[in-house]
């Protein structure tokens, strides 16, 4: 079968079988961002002020306030429940906050949006789990979310042209699986999964990346290229990542060079920033040795 067809196929099946699920992930893939469409002229990319989360009651964000630069790449660490995922449904609208207010640049309301129109604002969140399409090749993977704004009947006719090729091949490079196009995305390892679908999100061009415990369950010679990847990504985009492996949250925050300003690391407890700062700050507050790092 011609590749675009398979793609359709299987994307067809991936959307049946998703119909009625809650996390409707695939609209991650919907839609490509129009480039310069963010206004981030007052330097922020990403502005939560005072939101907070109820769940019966249970405040799982609790006047949570938080903002992130253009182009930085900014690590999240806090104890199971603190609410890291929350914040991050609340910014990709899956779950609707009781108050507060958010910006994406200067002038859109994230909150406003469905979880589906998220990726087409130029936000691409990464679930902990990857999501690749197993039975296709890590190539057609990375064709789909290419053509993820285009009709099935567009996309079974459509041909890539050598700029998107290119493109595709840069990305390759990127997670390292040049050699591996053409293998099924369903035998590459934990790891190479995982980098798959970053590339996947970010043949879509986000301004934002929300990545959610992207190392667990990586090896360390994994880990330690995410970090890589991580870094190279920052600056021409703005990373958040959560993460517990504080291994890889010094590889990233890592100063590098004298003229580099030091990366902030945020600590989240109980729905609220605890503490922010650099990782040697964050290390020594007794605070959160108590309720995260001394545990
Ligand atoms: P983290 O990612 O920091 O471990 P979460 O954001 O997943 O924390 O959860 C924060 C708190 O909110 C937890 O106590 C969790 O049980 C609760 N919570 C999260 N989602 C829901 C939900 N849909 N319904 C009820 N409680 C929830
Ligand atoms: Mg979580």
């Amino acid at each position: 079968m011609r590749s675009g067809a398979r793609v359709c196929e299987e994307r067809a099946r991936r959307l049946a079988e998703q119909q009625g699920a809650s996390g409707g992930r695939v609209g991650s893939y919907s839609r490509i961002v129009q480039p310069g469409e963010l206004d981030v002229a007052h330097g922020a990319i990403l502005y939560l002020d005072d939101i907070t989360v109820s769940f019966d009651g249970f405040k799982a964000l609790n006047a949570l306030s938080l903002s992130i630069s253009a182009g930085e790449l900014r690590c999240i660490i806090g104890p199971n429940g603190a609410g890291k995922t929350t914040m991050m449904d609340v910014i990709t609208g899956k779950t609707r906050p009781d108050a507060g207010r958010a910006f994406f640049g200067s002038t859109i309301d994230p909150l406003r949006l469905r979880e589906n129109d998220i990726a087409s604002i130029g936000i691409g969140r990464k679930f902990q789990k990857p999501t690749v399409f197993e039975r296709l090749s890590v190539f057609e993977n990375l064709e789909l979310a290419l053509l993820a704004d285009r009709g099935v009947k567009a996309s079974m006719f459509f041909r890539l042209n050598g700029e998107q090729l290119d493109r595709i091949g840069a990305m390759l490079t990127l997670i390292h699986l040049k050699g591996s196009a053409q293998r099924t995305a369903g035998l590459l390892s934990h790891g190479q999964k995982q980098w798959l679908e970053i590339d996947m999100l970010l043949m879509q061009d986000p301004k934002l990346l929300l990545l959610d415990e992207p190392v667990a369950g990586m090896t360390d010679e994994e880990t330690e290229r995410t970090a890589e990847l991580f870094l190279s990504l920052q600056g021409s985009h703005s990373l958040v990542v959560v993460e517990h492996d504080m291994k890889f949250i010094d590889e990233l925050t890592r100063v590098r060079s004298a003229d580099a300003p030091a990366k902030k690391v945020t600590v989240l407890h109980e729905g609220s920033v605890l503490a922010e700062g650099t990782l040697a700050d964050v290390q020594v507050n007794q605070q959160v040795v108590e309720v995260y790092l001394g545990r």
